[in-house]
């Protein structure tokens, strides 16, 4: 460690992680197949149903968010199916992949980046489509910082046989998705993005139907096996070795979202997204996402700026990571995360580290506007 070196991490996955959740993961590992273990997934199981807002099964894997969304491809699909995929990003494009891989059919809504679905656009296809297994979608698209209207589009795929599957991993705990109110049949999430938590532990609920999906489906699959998570954890174990030391850190995480409550976490991204939101416009700059995801606000590159250069500046010169934009948005935009454990002060960072590095750009902005737009808007808003 160098004193003159602090970092500050401000991406959208890998994400801080609060100290006492760190120390816990130090703890000694525990054998999987002994009653300690029994215990810790107990509380495991009980507590990730009150995040997920369930009376179902929550089954985790050892992998990335990406395993858990192979696992839904792999253990709800047969191959030959039609799925519906809403592609407006990154990830959209990530669940149409695995749709091809696993030789599905999909059928593809493209939604220009930046924008939402239109829920119109998700009934035509749902229409157009009757014989859908499926319609995969992004909650938060984390590429474009957009939210999708998954509470709008959960009615929909209620009427039908079409599983309503939902990429979670930037927004769950983030802002409300009752899993069983709304009807969701599988729901992903990731470790290291709204859980506070180092990478490594993938998460997916399940509906009764899609459970009952799961043991028809002809597709292979062997460590992503559904059926045989859902066994295992009746039994209060895992089909195999679970990462135990990071479900010490999860185990953590939990009880401290269950004590302060859902709600008041959802109102804690609102306050950090909007006031980041806020110093965005008082610099002039402007917003890449037209219907703004809570866990993360995505600012554009302003005009004659290289945005390289911009992110290398602020990672090298004031050691704060923030994300570039991907694919056809790289160097074109800032992805400033609001996820895991970050506060007020982590906004007001980033938006003075955004100001200072722009101006040693060469571009002119009001100094220190960002910065007080953000102040007013904490004030004005305060924590429940
Ligand atoms: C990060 C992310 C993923 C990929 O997760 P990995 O953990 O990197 O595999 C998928 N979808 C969304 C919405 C994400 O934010």
């Amino acid at each position: 460690m160098d004193l003159l070196e602090k970092k500050f991490l401000l991406a959208p996955g890998p994400v801080p992680v609060p100290p006492k959740a760190l120390l816990s993961m130090a703890k000694p590992v525990v054998h999987h197949r002994l009653p300690e273990f029994s215990a810790l997934l107990r509380q495991i199981r009980d507590d990730l149903k009150y995040l997920f807002q369930t009376r179902e099964e929550v089954i985790f894997f050892a992998s990335s968010g990406t395993g858990a969304m192979e696992a839904c491809v792999a253990n709800l699909f047969n191959p030959g199916e039609k799925v519906i995929v809403v592609r407006g990003g990154k990830f959209g494009e990530r669940w149409g992949e695995l749709a091809e891989t696993y030789g599905l059919n999909p059928v593809y809504i493209d939604v220009p980046w930046g924008e939402a679905v239109k829920v119109a656009e998700v009934k035509e296809a749902l229409s157009s489509h009757p014989d859908a297994a499926g319609l995969l979608i992004q909650a938060h698209e984390t590429s474009t910082g957009v939210k999708h209207p998954v509470a709008e589009i959960a009615p929909l795929t209620r009427q039908s046989r079409t599983l309503l599957v939902v990429d979670a991993i930037s927004a769950l705990g983030v802002y409300p998705l009752p899993f069983d109110e709304l009807g969701i049949d599988a729901m992903v999430a990731g470790s290291q993005k709204s859980l506070a938590l180092p990478p490594g532990l993938s998460f997916v609920a399940l509906s009764p139907r899609a459970r009952e999906k799961a043991q028809k489906v002809t597709s292979p699959r062997y460590y992503f096996d559904f059926r045989r998570e859902l066994k295992a954890l009746a039994k209060e174990t895992t089909a195999f070795t679970p990462a135990v030391s990071l479900l010490y850190g999860l185990a953590e995480i939990l009880a401290r979202i269950k004590e302060l409550g859902l709600p008041r976490l959802f109102r804690h991204y609102q306050r950090l997204s909007g006031a980041c939101r806020a110093g965005v416009k008082a610099l002039g700059l402007e917003l890449f996402a037209k219907a703004p995801a809570e866990a993360l606000t995505i600012v554009k590159v302003p005009e004659g700026v290289d945005g390289a250069k911009l992110m290398k500046l602020m990672r090298e010169k004031y050691r704060v990571t923030m994300a570039g934009g991907q694919a056809k948005l790289k160097g074109k935009v800032v992805r400033i995360a609001h996820l895991g454990y970050q506060s007020e002060l982590d906004v007001i960072l980033a938006l003075a580290t955004l100001e200072m590095a722009l101006t040693e750009l060469g571009f002119k902005l009001p100094l220190g506007a960002g910065v007080a737009a953000a102040q007013k808007y904490f004030l004005e808003n305060q924590e429940a």
